[in-house]
């Protein structure tokens, strides 16, 4: 069986070795460190029966090895030849990420790169591989133009100051007339430059270093758009002509979706029922008023945050304040204007789901935080209970991160735990609960889906994401994560599955580190030697 993981480390080692022969200007002992890469993964290549990439490596190696001392001339024609190399790599990789994931079989998403300096780029393509991108560099601007409009890029990023400006934003104006988004990248950062940018419509603007990591950060939004479900809009009012003329102010808008009650003594099953994002209600009704209606909905502990807005015909201040005393958050007067209408109930309804996500979010990666990430382990459970189905507890601790946070600062640790948060987030299925624990530990529910597959799942995705580079002033660094993981039915609860999982992460870290544990059997896996 072909080593992916293998020649995809050899490979990304090589690049880093290549980057710091340019940094040093072909420096002997440089290009010497570099040249076993080379012979390495030829060696390797010739083992897998990897022809083509074989191929391609062949006359690279003979180069290296005719010339034990760099000059302009030979580092011109490595870097000549190392870009078909990578094409080869990336034939024998690139189903390897997601290859057992149905969901993504369609391929990643498309990111376009225009620079001057195409090599000084490409240790950045298997890193944004890894973050679930692919990367095409040019530094043919007008090529790479026309690359990104036939392969539907969601991103093109445009060095500036290299070729003519008005040659530049040419070029991006016609980007933006068929769809993708642009960003600038620019040594400077001027605010000339950021100005120019803005006005020729740039989505973002980078300044050196540009690391993968803040490239996927930036084009995430813009690829996994995630589609907001439509607004719930539920309006309690005893008048069948205000329930029609609401509805019917509110039918242009297809992110409502309206429920109308015309007695108050429904309101709690419609609540229940619809959940809805904003209450409107009327303020005089027959048998009782808003305000108590408002009470009765506010002893539900489920509902005491959902917005209500009352309508009313009553302008009397005295009136109103009292409302808002009681419970409310806004006041309609009728008769109501359809745009006052729609505008209250969607800044209502927004401000409602930002403030419930951030209530099951952690801030800093957006994963779910601890008690949602409990909530949905025991809702999983369940689950699975019912359906007679197996699932997996995983538990991810990074490895020495204090000695991270200590060696290249607070916020470069931050970077990592986001870094390891979107990628674990598309390394698992959709289906699947990932949320942060805590500091740096993380927990995985895999579901439906036995101790032995999620053990090997995560096994895979550790020694991925420890060949990851995490960039940081002065270069960059690899950090490992171990992990211990228990299966249910195995263990019956999920007190039992918590500890199970705790104590096999506790022997992973003993047993070395940078390893996946099972729970009972705890049989250490090596990690793979690169
Ligand atoms: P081990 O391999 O045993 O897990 O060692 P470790 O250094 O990772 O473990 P330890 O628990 O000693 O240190 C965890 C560190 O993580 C300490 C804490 O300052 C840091 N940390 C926790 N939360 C955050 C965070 O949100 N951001 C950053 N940058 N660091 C954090
Ligand atoms: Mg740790
Ligand atoms: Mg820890």
């Amino acid at each position: 069986m072909v080593n992916r993981l293998a020649i995809h480390a050899l490979w990304t080692a090589l690049v880093q070795a290549w980057k710091l022969v340019w940094q040093d200007a072909g420096e002997r002992q440089r290009w010497a460190a570099f040249v076993p890469h080379c012979d390495k993964l030829l060696v390797l290549a010739r083992q897998q029966g990897l022809v083509r990439l074989e191929a391609e490596l062949m006359p690279l190696c003979e180069l290296l090895r005719d010339t034990p001392t760099p000059g302009a001339e030979s580092m011109a024609a490595v870097d000549r030849l190392l870009p078909d190399v990578f094409a080869a790599v990336r034939e024998v990789c690139s189903d390897h990420y997601h290859k057992d994931d149905a969901e993504r079989s369609h391929g990643l998403p498309c990111v376009v790169m225009l620079v001057r300096e195409a090599r000084q780029w490409l240790e950045l393509v298997p890193q944004l591989e890894q973050l679930g991108y692919s990367l095409s560099i040019f530094s043919n601007y007008r090529l790479g133009m026309q690359s990104a409009i036939t392969q539907r890029a969601v991103a093109v990023v445009v060095e500036l100051g290299t070729v003519d400006d008005t040659v530049v934003m040419n070029l991006v104006d016609e980007l933006n007339r068929y769809g993708p988004k642009w960003f600038a990248l620019d040594r400077e950062g001027t605010f000339a430059r950021r100005l120019h940018a803005v006005r020729h419509a740039a989505q973002g603007f980078f300044t050196w270093p540009l690391s993968a990591t803040m490239l996927a950060d930036a084009i995430d939004p813009l690829a996994f758009k995630v589609k907001e479900e439509p607004y719930r809009v539920l309006v309690l009012d005893d008048s069948p002509t205000v329930l029609a003329s609401i509805r019917k102010a509110l039918t242009p808008f297809t992110n409502i979706h309206v429920r109308t009650l015309g007695q108050p003594a429904g309101v709690l099953d419609a609540m229940e029922d619809f959940s809805p994002d904003v209450l409107l209600l009327d303020f005089h009704m027959d048998g009782c008023n808003g305000l108590e209606v408002a009470k009765i909905i506010r002893q539900n502990a489920a509902f005491e945050s959902t917005p209500i807005v009352y309508l009313t015909a009553d302008t009397s201040e005295s009136v109103q304040l009292e409302a808002m005393r009681n419970g409310g958050d806004d006041f309609l007067t009728k008769p109501i204007s359809q745009a006052q209408l729609a505008n209250t109930v969607i800044s209502k309804a927004e401000r409602y789901r930002g403030l419930r996500r951030l209530m099951v979010e952690d801030s800093l990666t957006g994963l779910y935080n601890h008690v949602k990430t409990k909530a949905l382990l025991q809702q999983s459970l369940l689950m699975a209970d019912r359906q007679k189905a197996s699932l997996s507890y995983a538990i991810l601790d990074i490895d020495h991160f204090k000695v991270v946070n200590d060696t290249y600062g607070h916020s470069v640790g931050d970077k990592v735990i986001r870094a390891l948060s979107r990628f674990l987030k598309q390394h698992v299925r959709r289906a699947d609960v990932v949320g942060r624990y805590g500091g740096e530990e993380f927990v995985v529910v895999f579901v439906d889906s036995h101790l032995e597959d999620a053990f090997h799942k995560l096994d895979q995705m550790r020694q991925i994401f420890s060949s990851v580079q995490h960039a940081y002033d002065g270069g960059s660094f690899s950090v490992s994560f171990s992990a211990g993981v228990a299966g249910y039915p195995g263990y019956g609860s999920m007190a039992e599955l918590i500890v199970a999982a705790d104590e096999a992460l506790y022997a992973a870290k003993r047993a070395g580190r940078n390893r996946v544990m099972r729970a009972s059997t705890t049989l250490p896996v090596a990690p793979e030697a690169t």
